[in-house]
């Protein structure tokens, strides 16, 4: 137990659960950080690797980009230790029970993460009534479907081209991952008048300056086929990315893919954090440092969570839409504003505001 402890602090975590039932095969770890704004909400990580570290480390990173999206919910998540890849009615049986387990811990709404999904969400929910990121049919809304991320992402982009005055009209755009987040963000910016001039996958880069298609390009990818197979443009390995010229680069893959050896080679003006911890501090720190605005992910990649809630609090599609617009560009300005007035970091100033949020939230609490 004191490996847990050594996590905790002034938030929490306010309880960090272990599951074992033999008789299922059930190993499960809840870690509920901090409840002060809300029910905890954040999602069900199913992967043979995980650990009870990563689920308190996962927690507290729900809990701050909760509090920074100034949601009525504290962060949590939990881990299943067991490979997501197993047989559909063994995996059925594995999440059923884990509701079943978890059906006392009212303070958890569990949602989608790596190795779970909409159908997984959809057992949750029969089992204990109490789940988000459901599958349409009972009352979801699908997040990456409608591209719920990108949205809010492309909404961040414009309050930082604005205050930078870039013209989002024919501004480059490049993307990192052409995923559920990467396309449906370069088909909102798109949308806005930017050109796509690079986009990459786990197989290549694809660069143009003419810019391409954003829709073709998605049709390609939905097809299950790599980007490097668009049929124009040039093809380079997935690193070739970084080297692109252009205004707005879009990390939206996979953690720590800008570091100290890389970030000196971007060139952009805005870094848009899609993923979760695309950048490590250091090359946060490094591209400051030129006067590249860097957007951190806990801010400006909050639309899925922020439309999961929505859906659990009864709302619609265009309900979470609104919600998304409205949350990400007034926590980006925000954030911005502070960044200068204090002369912090763009990540700094958003912990800030997340914390203090927290704090006043803990202190209109009773056990205080
Ligand atoms: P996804 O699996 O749909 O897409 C990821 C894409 O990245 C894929 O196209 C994959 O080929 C590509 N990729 C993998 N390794 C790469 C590499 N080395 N270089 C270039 N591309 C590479 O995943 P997603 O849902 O779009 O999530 C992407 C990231 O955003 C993850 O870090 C995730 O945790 C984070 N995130 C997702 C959401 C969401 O709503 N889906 C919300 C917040 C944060």
């Amino acid at each position: 137990m004191e490996d847990i402890f050594r996590f905790v602090d002034e938030f929490g975590p306010i309880k960090v659960v272990y599951i074992s039932l033999p008789e299922t095969g059930l190993r499960a770890v809840v870690a509920i950080d901090n409840t002060a704004c809300g029910p905890a909400i954040g999602g069900v990580r199913m992967a043979p690797d995980v650990s009870a570290e990563e689920a308190c480390r996962l927690a507290r990173a729900m809990t701050l980009k909760n509090a920074a999206a100034a949601l009525p919910h504290g962060g949590g998540k939990a881990v299943i230790f067991a490979d997501p890849r197993m047989p559909r009615q063994e995996k059925e049986q594995l999440i059923r029970a884990f509701s079943v387990a978890i059906v006392g811990l009212t303070e958890y709404i569990p949602g989608p993460d790596m190795g779970t999904d909409e159908l997984a969400m959809g057992w949750v929910h029969d089992e204990i009534h109490r789940a988000a990121g459901l599958p349409r049919e009972l009352g979801g809304i699908p997040l990456d479907e409608i591209g719920a991320t990108g949205f809010g992402l492309a909404a961040a982009v414009e309050v930082g081209c604005n205050a930078i005055h870039l013209d989002l009209k024919g501004a480059r755009v490049a993307v990192q991952g052409f995923g559920a987040v990467g396309k449906h963000a370069a088909r909102f910016l798109s949308q806005k008048g930017c050109i796509l001039v690079a986009c990459s996958d786990s197989r290549g880069t694809l660069s143009s300056p003419e810019g391409f298609d954003v829709n073709a390009l998605i049709r390609l990818k939905d097809a299950g086929r790599p980007v490097t197979e668009f049929g124009n443009g040039e093809t380079a390995g997935p690193e070739a990315i970084i080297d692109i010229p252009c205004d707005i680069w879009i990390p939206a893959a996979r953690p720590d893919v800008l570091n100290q050896a890389n970030a000196n080679r971007l060139k952009a003006r805005i870094v848009a954090e899609g993923a979760n911890i695309p950048c490590t501090l250091e090359a946060e720190a490094m591209l400051e440092s030129r006067g590249i605005l860097v957007l951190p992910d806990f801010v400006v990649n909050a639309g899925g969570v922020i439309c999961a809630a929505t859906e659990y609090h009864g709302g619609n599609e265009r309900a979470a839409f609104a919600a998304i617009d409205e949350k990400i560009r007034r926590n980006t300005s925000m954030m911005m504003e502070e960044s200068r007035r204090a002369g912090i970091s763009m990540r700094t100033a958003a912990m800030g505001m997340a914390a203090a949020r927290v704090r006043n939230a803990q202190g209109a609490r009773r056990w205080r």
